[in-house]
């Protein structure tokens, strides 16, 4: 890539140039000679074709193939206005999977933004490790009284791998401290997702993601993956009496000496594809965990915060777990936060003397930081003034309804929905069920062409995912729907034809 810029001094484009209240100054300045960003009146400095050059020069993208990303032309993003992002050409696009899963009221919201900067002008970090600050205290009192009944202490991180890990590594103590010393392993599900960190991609199920560290992993046991369109026993979701909850028992009881802990994504395992477990499957697990004293970790770090129509999925089927973890939407998708949810029970094995070294020996940087807590608390407060769930009823049973004709599409193979967390997985061939070639990337290039039709949605393999921001309007999420069926049918129907239409 060309290191040194043709242009040099400052440039402006009119559009991102913008000096109005709502927007922190974002000027533009094309440095010279040696290609270094410079700041002017407290604001950035950049053009368009500067930060698409950087972005393929300096930014290793997660989860994305590189050199793929080498010959695309980068989307870059500079401003987001409720269910919508907009570009630095100024071009709108729904965000249809929410900024990936995080988005509760949409971008821009005025009390969500007022909460950052209040709390900024008062403290923006200071330590939780032996300290306190406000609005820790007061959302971890907010995070108890909305989840799961017996979850009664919080332990904050930033994201959700880290959440996971922290309620394995104290699922783990627990056990050590209670003197069960053989208990070291955990039980996860396949097709299940926790994170990308050492600890939670070890009891992740996906093959694709995880395969290549597997010699890096801690040993757990896998239970079947309740994925009825694939079930992996061969049966039939009418007649199997949902056998995968036997081979879970079996596994259980088989283990049950060896294991601290259940961990499971509860309702709906997302980044595996969306997969919407049977109703009465949760409840059946958390009734086998009981059983032979095993404990139960609920990441609810996708389907937590509304996502399915309940605050917390667990609420469905009315289970508590030992463990909750969340993260993606607890603050409204303005600030990373995660917290891990435990009870008096788990938090009391923990207590002794220092010299008894029970302590829990974990803690991040930023854990607990005021500001992200103080969106997060807003962020709740907006759920009970906005009627947030109670809204989403009537744009569920919209989605519902309008999805029932994306099933008469030659290469849907099955369409799923929990809520405001939509999968709709793509099949070469209907009746076999048999998936696309990857060299194909189906699901990489129906987004595509959402993209082009003013949609933004990312895809899980061949699984087009839809996950709008809670608070969307009744239009736009008709919009969102309208256009990936189009960009559905009109891809999968140039694959048809052997591509030989492709623009
Ligand atoms: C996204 C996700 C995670 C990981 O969260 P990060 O913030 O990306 O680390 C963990 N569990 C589930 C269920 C998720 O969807």
């Amino acid at each position: 890539m060309d290191d040194h810029p043709a242009e040099s001094g400052i440039r402006t484009i009119a559009h991102v140039v913008r000096s109005d209240e709502k927007f922190f100054a974002s000027f533009v300045l094309m440095s010279g000679a040696n290609d270094r960003p410079s700041v002017k009146d407290g604001g950035f400095m950049y053009d368009q074709e500067t930060l698409a050059r950087w972005d393929k020069q300096y930014i290793w993208h997660p989860f994305t193939q590189m050199e793929e990303y080498a010959d695309m032309e980068p989307l870059i993003i500079e401003e987001g206005d409720g269910s919508y992002l907009i570009d630095v050409e100024g071009n709108r696009y729904i965000d249809g999977v929410s900024s990936l899963w995080v988005l509760v009221h949409g971008h821009g919201k005025r009390e969500l933004i007022d909460a950052i900067e209040k709390q900024s002008n008062m403290l923006c970090h200071s330590t939780l490790l032996g300290l306190a600050n406000t609005p820790a205290i007061i959302l971890a009192r907010m995070l108890v009284d909305i989840a799961p009944n017996g979850l009664s202490k919080v332990f904050y991180s930033d994201n959700g791998s880290t959440s996971v890990e922290i309620a394995l590594k104290m699922a783990y103590q627990y056990w050590q401290q209670r003197g069960e010393k053989k208990r070291k392993r955990f039980i996860s599900f396949s097709n299940g997702y926790h994170g990308d960190t050492i600890g939670s991609v070890s009891v992740g199920g996906i093959n694709l993601f995880h395969k290549v560290y597997g010699p890096l992993l801690f040993k757990t046991y896998k239970s079947p993956s309740p994925y009825c369109y694939r079930c992996p026993l061969k049966l039939h979701k009418e007649t199997c009496g949902m056998a995968c909850i036997e081979e879970f028992e079996k596994i259980v009881i088989k283990h049950k000496d060896e294991v601290c802990a259940v961990v499971i994504e509860p309702h709906v395992q997302g980044a595996g594809g969306m997969i919407v477990q049977p109703d009465g499957f949760l409840s059946a697990v958390r009734k086998i965990t009981k059983a032979h004293n095993l404990l139960l970790i609920a990441d609810e770090v996708a389907t937590g915060f509304g996502r399915t129509g309940n605050m917390f999925a667990c609420n469905k089927e009315r289970i508590e777990p030992d463990f909750l973890c969340v993260a993606k939407g607890i603050t409204g998708g303005y600030l990373p936060l995660a917290a891990t949810l435990t009870t008096e029970e788990i938090f009391s094995a923990f207590l002794g003397p220092f010299d008894t070294f029970k302590t829990f020996f974990h803690g991040h940087t930023y854990t607990g930081n005021p500001l992200a807590c103080s969106v997060a608390i807003e962020n709740i407060n907006l759920f009970e003034k906005e009627k947030t769930l109670e809204n989403m009823n009537d744009k569920i049973a919209l989605l519902k309804k309008e999805l029932q004709r994306f099933s008469a599409l030659p290469h849907v193979g099955e369409v799923r929905q929990e809520g405001f967390m939509v999968g709709i997985e793509l099949v070469k061939n209907r009746k076999t069920k048999r998936p696309y070639a990857p060299k194909e990337k189906i699901g990489q290039k129906v987004t595509q062409e959402a993209r082009r039709r003013g949609v933004i949605m990312r895809p899980l393999g061949d699984v087009i995912v839809l996950m709008p921001p809670l608070a969307i309007e009744k239009p736009t999420l008709k919009r969102l729907i309208d256009v990936t069926y189009e960009s559905i049918k009109v891809i999968t129907g140039m694959l048809e034809n052997g591509d030989k239409n492709r623009r």
